[in-house]
Order: structure tokens, then sequence, then C-alpha cells
């Protein structure tokens, strides 16, 4: 039996290390994905941890129904080496971005497509092993992608990052005022976000980081204006930029300074949409909410029907590329510790 190779977490808290065991053998509907490409998200810092930060000292366990050794990585893009027996032969040797909020399949939200709320959910990457690793099993093959003419850097990022930035950003679609967009936080997600909401808003598109390279790395990708949310007085700035504030705003970093941002400079009867996992505690003056009639939304990762729409988009031509760097699956770690330091603009792609 041929072994596969993974970057695995052996414990919480602690730096990723190789492990070696047999290849699985796909059963039933099950599909065993050769993995070329699998992106490194801001999350898989999380699941590393294994908390997420609530604020004030507080931390929600992520490690429940997780058992160690465990693969992370959860953006795979790959080539069908074997499939089960109820799979059809034709699969073997295509390539495919693999969808990976994949949920129990049995449960109310399963049945409406809505994957991504399942409590009982089997995120590759996450809940069962993903694809920092030289092989993925994959539970279906309706989870398989075909991407061409993609290149397979920007088929992998579609499924995490991709599908994340366009759910967050169709909630505001079909909005009664579009005179404004801005999105704050501009790591892979929101550079993603920046590419999609120009073919997918005609308003101004602003945005909102802490670091110089990211404001100035998401100019010269399309954006119109960028804010230094730490630079004095620049919530004055920005409503009377924008006569008023954001009519729409996505926080794709999700922390205290990002959501008190975004609740400073959206206009009345704006939304907010929050999709970064940043942690910490948020907190509202009532009034303030409902002076402002502003609306806040909660997102996180897309359903398997927004992956195969959001893969047309980009398949007809008409999501600008992101950027990307593409490092060597064994320096996972490395990689990984890079991102928690904040020295990296646009996605880590890893490279079997
Ligand atoms: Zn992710
Ligand atoms: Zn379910």
């Amino acid at each position: 039996m041929a072994e596969m190779r993974r970057q695995s977490l052996v414990k919480f808290d602690a730096p990723l290390c190789e492990t070696i065991v047999e290849t699985p053998t796909p059963t039933a509907k099950e599909v065993l994905v050769r993995v070329e490409r699998c992106g490194l998200c801001h999350s898989d810092l999380h699941i590393q941890d294994g908390y997420a930060d609530l604020g004030g000292g507080r931390k929600l366990d992520t490690t429940r129904g997780m058992t160690l050794p465990f693969t992370l990585g959860h953006e795979i893009a790959g080539i069908v080496e074997e499939v089960g027996p109820e799979v059809s032969k034709d699969l073997i040797g295509s390539r495919k971005a693999v969808f990976p909020w994949i949920g129990c399949g049995q449960c109310r939200d399963c049945a409406n497509g809505d994957e991504n709320l399942c409590l009982r959910q089997r995120f590759l990457g996450v809940a069962i092993d993903g694809g920092f690793a030289s092989h993925v099993l994959v539970p279906d093959a309706k989870y398989l992608l075909d991407y061409d003419p993609l290149p397979v850097d920007q088929a992998a990022t579609m499924m995490c990052s991709g599908v994340t930035a366009f759910g967050a950003l169709k909630r505001l679609l079909g909005r009664p005022r579009q005179r404004n967009l801005l999105l704050i936080g501009l790591g892979g997600v929101g550079m993603m976000g920046l590419a999609f909401a120009q073919t997918m808003f005609k308003q101004k598109i602003s945005v909102a980081d802490l670091s110089a390279a990211a404001r100035e790395a998401a100019l010269r990708n399309g954006a119109d204006v960028a804010y230094d949310p730490s630079e004095a007085d620049v919530v004055k700035r920005a409503i009377r930029e924008t006569e008023g504030g954001f009519d729409e705003i996505v926080d794709f970093a999700g922390n205290e300074k990002s959501m008190g941002f975004a609740v400073s400079v959206v206009a009345r009867g704006g939304k907010i949409v929050v999709s970064g996992l940043m942690g910490g505690n948020f907190s509202l003056p009532m009034v303030q909410w409902i002076y402002k009639r502003m609306t806040i939304e909660g997102f996180m990762v897309g359903t398997l029907a927004e992956a195969y729409e959001l893969m047309a988009l980009a398949r007809a031509g008409r999501i600008k590329p992101t950027p990307m760097q593409e490092q060597p699956m064994g320096e996972a770690q490395k990689w990984i510790d890079q991102l928690r330091a904040g020295k990296v603009v646009g996605r880590i792609v890893l490279k079997n």
C-alpha cells in the first residue's frame, strides 16, 4: 500500500510535524485526491491554537471532535487518483478544486443546501483531515469542481478565501442604497473581495487596513481610496469624503478595532457584513445601532452553490487574479509563523 505524507497537528498550540501513514482507499462515494496545492488560511492558525479569542481573556475551545494527529488545510486543488465503487472511474486523472465546507448530508440545513450551517459538519481541514498532505479523502465527488482554464493556485484559493469573500459581498447586493462600498482588512480574503467587488458592484470601492503595504497593494489592484484606521481624524475624513458614510461595508478582519471603525463610518441605513475571525469582543451602544438603522450580519464560508457560481464567473475570465505566492508544502509551519507575524501580503499557496 502506498504511503501519504502529511503536515500534521500532533498537539494543539505546537508546530506541525510531518507524519507518514498509509494512503486511504476510498469506499462508497469517496474520492481520493492527490493534492497539488493547498492555500494557507488565517483560520488554520486558530485551529492549530485549539481556540478562538472571545475577548476579555476568554477562549472558545475549537478542539471538539478533533482527533490528533490532524491535517489542516481547506483550500485544496488536486488530481483525482482513486474513486470508491459508487463513483465513475472516468473521474480518475481529472484536475479539480475541492469544496471543503461539507455538512452531514442529513440535517435540515444540509437538505436546504446550506451545508455551511450544519452543526455536524465535516469541513475538510477543520473537522476531518484536510489538504496539508500529499492526499485528501473527499466524501463525495459532488464537492469536486472543474476549474480549467484557471491557474491551479487560483482554483485552490477560490474554495475558502474566494467563496468567503464572494458570499460576504453577495449579502450586500440588492440593498436600497448602493452609493459606496468599504472593505476592511486586506488579507488574503480581503484582497480577493476587492477583485470580486469590481465585478459585482458598480460603485466606488474604498478599503481600510492598518498596513501601508496592504493599502498600496489594494490601490494597485483596483481600490479607489485607501484609509488607515489608525490615522488621526480618519473617521471624520471618511464621513466627509463619502457625504455621510458607507452604505455597504465588509469587515474581513473581524476584531474589536475593525468593527469599531466599521460602525463609526457606516451610513444611516447601511449594512456591515462581518466575516473575519480575528476575534475579541465588540460592544456597540444600542442607541447608536438604532439611530443609524444599521444592519450587522455575520458570515462564514459559503455554500456549494455559491462555489459553483463563483467558479463560473472566474472561469469566464470575469475575476482578476489576486496576489499569491507558492511555497513548498514541507514549509507549512514556517509560513504559518509568517502569517501569524503579519508578514504575508496576499495568499500563501502550499505546493506539493
Ligand atoms: Zn479559510
Ligand atoms: Zn447537516
